[in-house]
């Protein structure tokens, strides 16, 4: 399979925000939204087999992997990837643009599956029969670049019961939307949503690779 990354950092996002983490980037994207911040995995890369993939990982001794992209079930190969990972004993997190079907993904990885909004210009893609394939603890995300996105994203988050199903995660489009804005939206419409900051752009310099 193709990977972009692999590196050992701390989680910037989700539940497990602040914990280390070793991520495994694979390259390759179908989708372009607006705000991507990650275009250099759409086509850089090398070929790595399983089992070189899972010898670079315990190199880390981190039992938090998250498996990500640009669009990691693009590869077929991500599938025994992440069982393998699994059957380590590792935590395993998949962080997917939601257009593509999980059914695939084996039932212990945390999904973290992103509903994309308006202003990503990529909304027409998200996959909504995945809703019904995710367990409680996988994660949905919403990131919010303005106001329009702010009300699809509650009104889509009513439609499909989504805070009594999954944890909700409210992000801002970096550097587009401001952080203080959100979190009073939310305040002032009671959502029950996890609001999170992508951390390591504050930790680091926001366009950093690798970290
Ligand atoms: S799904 Fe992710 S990697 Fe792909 S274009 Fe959108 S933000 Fe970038």
């Amino acid at each position: 399979m193709k990977i972009n990354e692999i590196y050992y950092s701390i989680q910037g996002e989700s539940s497990y925000a602040g914990l280390p983490c070793v991520f495994v980037r694979l390259t390759y994207c179908n989708l372009r939204c607006a705000y991507c911040d990650t275009a250099y995995a759409f086509y850089e890369g090398k070929d790595m087999s399983v089992d070189e993939v899972l010898a670079a990982v315990r190199g880390y001794d981190c039992p938090l992997v998250e498996v990500t992209g640009g669009e990691p079930l693009l590869q077929k190969e991500v599938f025994p990837l992440m069982d393998r990972l699994v059957g380590s004993g590792c935590t395993v997190l998949l962080e997917t643009g939601g257009s593509l079907d999980v059914a695939q993904v084996h039932p212990q990885v945390i999904k973290i599956v992103d509903l994309k909004c308006p202003s990503s210009g990529e909304c027409q893609h998200n996959l909504y029969s995945n809703l019904d394939k995710l367990q409680p603890y996988d994660e949905i995300k919403f990131v919010i670049g303005t106001r329009e996105d702010y009300l699809w994203s509650k009104a889509t988050m009513e439609k499909y019961r989504l805070s009594d199903r999954f944890p909700v995660l409210f992000s801002t489009v970096f550097d587009k939307l401001e952080p203080r804005q959100l979190v009073e939206w939310v305040l002032q419409d009671r959502l029950k949503v996890r609001f999170q900051l992508q951390m390591h752009k504050y930790i680091w310099e926001p366009a950093s690779r690798g970290v």
